[in-house]
Formats: structure tokens, C-alpha cells, sequence
């Protein structure tokens, strides 16, 4: 008897399973439904006014009252989302989450100026194989900077994490240059982290040696969620991040019984869901402009 593979590794799998091995069970095996919290529906409602400013305003009138105005229309769809209603938010609640929204986008124009930006794509879903496993990322925002280089953009609406956590932020940043480059046939020029509480940049160049040491890690990672779901030992790992894990009530560290989790997995996997429609898969339109822009061969 063995536990089921997933069928992906993804830049969040990989430090969810680094950071707790038992929690990485109930979320990428057992597919436990994850109850909403106000932090992930800010974070994607910020995200979906970012993408409105980029796709409905051309460069030269994504200015900030054109930002707002996105998140106004975020907004709209958001509280009218199931999910959100699911949180159960007062009013005086609602009105300092949207503050907070609003105060997030303000500080993204103290990063950059998004008129310089030429977007080719955003929430962008790249997968690659590597070795025996299929690696998955979902980019944020994929453009051409003022010198016609590819840019890999992530938002991040969380704190920034300490420093010494610096190799695990960065970790997702080399994912997101090996999808490009396999996926794509482009490595970027560079990937950035916008954190926009703080508001703080962090942007590193991919390498050789960068793209070859996340392969590494990540094929370790995959041998050891392998041996795991083998022997179906996958144990907890108690640690600060507990107090925001949604799995405790099946966790034997806070008294809970796993074997319970089975009971509760779904029939079948749920479409990740947030305010709007999905676009239609980008990546051939990417690859046209990539084309046009002479950074990959015809
Ligand atoms: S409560 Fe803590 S130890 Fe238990 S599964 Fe969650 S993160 Fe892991």
C-alpha cells in the first residue's frame, strides 16, 4: 500500500513539503479543501486590479486613478465571490480589508512605473519536465522591460520573510527561469519579487549555475515526497507556521488523528477559484511576441 503521487511539484508545494511534510500531505495528496482567509482573498484581489491595469489601460494611461479604478472593479467581483462571502466579514471589516487593498496598489507604484512595462502575459500557467516529474508555475506577469529583455514579475501581498529565509524566497524565483526557458525557449534577464506592504523589490538574474542548483533541489525534494508516499510516512514538522496551518484538528502534534483526513478528501480536485473569469491559455501569444521581439528563433 503506498499513498498517490502528485502529479506536479510547484514552487509552493515545494516549501510547503520543506516546511512540513505532514501538512504537504493533506494539501497536495489528500486534497483537503483549505478554508478561505481574508490574507489569500486580499492577495487575489490586488492581483486581479494589477492584471485589469495592465490588460484594459495600453502604456501611457496605466497611472494610479486608473489602478484604483481597477480595483473598484475587482472589488465588485470579489464580494460578489462564494468564497468570500465565506468569511463572514462585518462591514467596518469589509471597509478596512478594502483600505488595506487600496493602500497595497498605492504602494505598487512606488516600485515601478507600469507604463514602462510591455506586459505579454499574466497569470501565466507554464509547466516542464524535469527528470520524471513535471514541474508547474503560475507566473504573475511576464513583460518586456525598456530594453526588450524578458522579466519574470511575482506580487506578494505577505510580509517579506526574514533574512534567513533569503534562499527560500528566492527558491520560486530560479522555478519561474527554468519554466520560462523550457517552456518558453527564453531565459529571463531577471525575476523580481514585488512585495507591495512593504513596498520592497527583490530581483535576481538567473544563471547556469542558479537554474542547475533549483533542479537539484527540486529533484530531491521529488525523491523524498517518492520515499514518503512509499512508505506513507509523512510526519509533522510543529513549528511557527502551525498557528496559521488549517490542518490541525487531523494532526497528531495537536492531538489529531491523520487517518481522519481520508475521509474528508474530495471526490474530485477544485478548480482554484477567485473573482473573474479565467483568460484563455496565453502561452502561444507569448511565444508569438517572444518571436517578434527576436529573443527566440522562428
Ligand atoms: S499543525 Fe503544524 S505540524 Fe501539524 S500539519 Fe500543520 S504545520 Fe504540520
Amino acid at each position: 500500500m503506498s499513498l498517490p503521487l502528485p502529479t506536479t511539484l510547484s514552487p509552493s508545494k515545494v516549501s510547503s513539503f520543506k516546511d512540513c511534510a505532514l501538512a504537504f500531505r493533506f494539501s497536495a495528496i489528500d486534497r483537503l479543501p483549505e478554508p478561505p482567509s481574508p490574507a489569500a482573498a486580499k492577495g487575489t484581489l490586488v492581483h486581479k486590479a494589477l492584471e485589469l491595469l495592465f490588460w484594459d489601460h495600453p502604456q501611457g494611461s496605466r497611472s494610479l486613478a486608473a489602478a484604483l479604478d481597477c480595483l473598484g472593479r475587482a472589488w465588485a467581483l470579489l464580494a460578489n465571490d462564494a468564497e468570500f462571502a465565506e468569511l463572514g466579514l462585518s462591514a467596518e471589516e469589509q471597509a478596512q480589508f478594502r483600505h488595506e487593498a487600496d493602500q497595497l496598489v498605492r504602494r505598487y507604484f512606488q516600485l515601478e512605473d507600469p507604463d514602462r512595462i510591455q506586459v505579454l502575459g499574466t497569470e501565466l500557467m507554464l509547466q516542464a519536465p524535469l527528470g520524471d516529474m513535471q514541474l508547474r508555475g503560475i507566473i504573475d506577469r511576464l513583460e518586456l522591460d525598456p530594453d526588450g529583455r524578458l522579466v519574470v514579475t511575482d506580487y506578494k501581498t505577505g510580509r517579506v520573510p526574514p533574512e534567513s529565509r533569503e534562499q527560500a524566497r528566492l527558491g520560486g524565483v530560479h522555478f519561474y527561469a527554468y519554466l520560462c526557458e523550457k517552456a518558453l525557449g527564453v531565459r529571463p534577464a531577471r525575476v523580481q519579487l514585488l512585495y507591495l506592504a512593504e513596498p520592497m523589490s527583490i530581483s535576481t538574474t538567473p544563471s547556469d549555475q542558479s537554474i542547475k542548483g533549483m533542479a537539484v533541489r527540486a529533484q530531491a525534494v521529488w525523491a523524498a515526497v517518492e520515499r514518503a508516499c512509499r512508505d506513507e510516512d509523512f510526519r509533522p514538522h510543529p513549528s511557527g507556521l502551525c498557528g496559521y496551518c488549517a490542518y490541525q484538528a487531523f494532526c497528531p502534534a495537536f492531538g489529531g488523528d491523520p487517518a481522519l483526513a481520508v475521509s474528508r478528501r474530495p471526490g474530485a480536485s477544485k478548480a482554484p477559484s477567485g473573482p473573474g473569469e479565467a483568460r484563455p491559455d496565453p502561452t502561444e501569444a507569448v511565444r508569438d511576441a517572444l518571436r517578434a521581439a527576436g529573443l527566440v528563433g522562428v
